[in-house]
């Protein structure tokens, strides 16, 4: 086997960075060999996959969903077929692997991610929720394991970049940049009537449904300054946002002595899912070049407050810390699931946060037990509001 090659699991295997971290398997057999994959309910297509890239070890959410897949697939073809949270934590467990990209969305990340760092693996994270809930924890474990936390997400991979070959005491500022989503120029009248689908038609980027909802709330934002403190060790208050349009510069560093620098490219994922996957080397990816003549200008603004109160829930949530991060993401997982389903309308998913972050307790967060209860008590605070039609 070529030493460079990397033994990859792939946490959330047929979601939008799952699909395009294979993509990158695909073009580069040469650097990695993937040992296990999980997805949640998407068999066919985790079949598919199977066929292509021959794990050793896959695993779904349900059993049933596991013994349906096992039908599916040929004798020779036939990985070793688990299920539950623990078949997530044993496929990114498994001795063979050195890195797990944690590509599950929302909290459910949380478990198996938190297993491979304490199994010693090194991590590819785009399951931002895994720090917002569980940050000081998540940071601790990889400390404490000596593991490798790289960046997935475009703004952290373009801080991470930046600030390679500086100093933390350097540091004064972080500047997340923002496309500001589908609904940066509607009216906030308007915005009562917006549909899923309407939210769902991110301007720039193509990511999965839960994601692209939280960029039209711009709660994604709100979970990327989160997810920056526990990366980058700062207090929120030293992390900024700026709407940017264009999508051009994923973010920046601004240093004590006003020089700021800033990671600029594409918007397309698969350049940070790349640099996570095979740091400190780069891939020559078969993407296009970035043409600035043509993108001609590049535009920022301050976010609408009044539009888009996630945001400084999020914030307010960083701030307090403890659980209060962690009862947030739960109330809007569960707030971007109603709207999905039509029972509440999109600016009811803020108040519907702020419902839960006022009525729910916060206290110090020593234990994943302690996390895990929060996002129940969020969860089941935020449907109880939604049943009682107080959203
Ligand atoms: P997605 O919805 O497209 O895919 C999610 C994956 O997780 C799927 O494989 C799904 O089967 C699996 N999954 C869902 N629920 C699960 C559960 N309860 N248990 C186990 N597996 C489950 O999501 P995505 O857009 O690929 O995003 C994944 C993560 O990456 C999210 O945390 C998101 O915030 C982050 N992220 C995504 C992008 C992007 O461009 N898509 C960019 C930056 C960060
Ligand atoms: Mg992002």
């Amino acid at each position: 086997m070529n030493s460079e090659m990397k033994q990859i699991s792939i946490l959330g295997s047929t979601g939008s960075i799952g699909v395009s971290t294979l993509q990158i398997v695909r073009d580069f057999p040469d650097r990695f060999d993937v040992v296990s994959l999980t997805a949640g309910k998407n068999i066919t297509l985790l079949a598919e996959q199977i066929r292509q890239f021959r794990p050793a070890m896959v695993a779904v959410v349900d059993a049933d969903d596991a013994e349906r897949l096992s039908t599916m697939l040929d004798t020779d073809e036939r990985p070793q077929i688990l299920s539950g949270v623990q078949g997530l934590i044993d496929c990114a467990c498994a001795p063979d692997v050195s890195m797990v990209v944690a590509a599950i969305v929302g909290a459910a990340g949380l478990r198996p991610t938190l297993a491979a760092i304490e199994a010693g693996k090194d991590i590819a994270l785009a399951n931002k929720e895994t720090l917002v809930t569980a940050g000081s924890l998540v940071i601790d474990a990889v400390a404490r394991s000596g593991v490798k936390l790289l960046p997935v997400d475009s703004e952290h991979s373009a801080i991470f970049q930046s600030l390679e070959g500086q100093q933390h005491k350097d540091v004064r500022r972080l500047i997340l940049t923002a496309s500001g989503g589908p609904f940066r120029e509607t009216s906030l009248a308007a915005m009562e009537q917006v549909t899923p689908a309407d939210a769902l038609a991110h301007p720039n980027w193509d990511m999965g449904r839960k994601i692209s909802i939280d960029s039209a709330t711009m709660m994604n934002k709100g979970l990327e300054v989160i997810e920056a403190r526990w990366l980058f060790d700062l207090p929120v208050h030293n992390i900024a946002v700026h709407i940017h349009p264009e999508s051009i510069i994923h973010s920046m560093v601004e240093f004590q002595d006003g020089a700021l620098i800033a990671q600029m490219g594409v918007p397309d994922m698969q350049t940070p899912i790349a640099y996570a996957l095979s740091w400190p080397d780069r891939l020559p990816l078969p993407l296009e070049p970035l043409d600035l003549c043509r993108v001609g200008s590049l535009n920022f603004f301050q976010p609408d407050p009044v539009k888009f109160p996630c945001l400084d829930l999020a914030y307010q949530a960083g701030e307090r810390g403890g659980t209060a991060p962690a009862i947030m993401n739960a109330a809007n997982e569960v707030a971007v699931d109603a709207f999905l389903e039509g029972s509440i309308g999109f600016l009811q998913i803020s108040r519907l946060i702020e419902a839960v972050l006022e009525q729910c307790s916060v206290s110090p967060v020593t234990s994943i037990s302690q996390v895990i209860d929060a996002d129940r008590v969020g969860r089941s605070t935020a449907q109880e509001f939604i049943d009682g039609g107080l959203a």
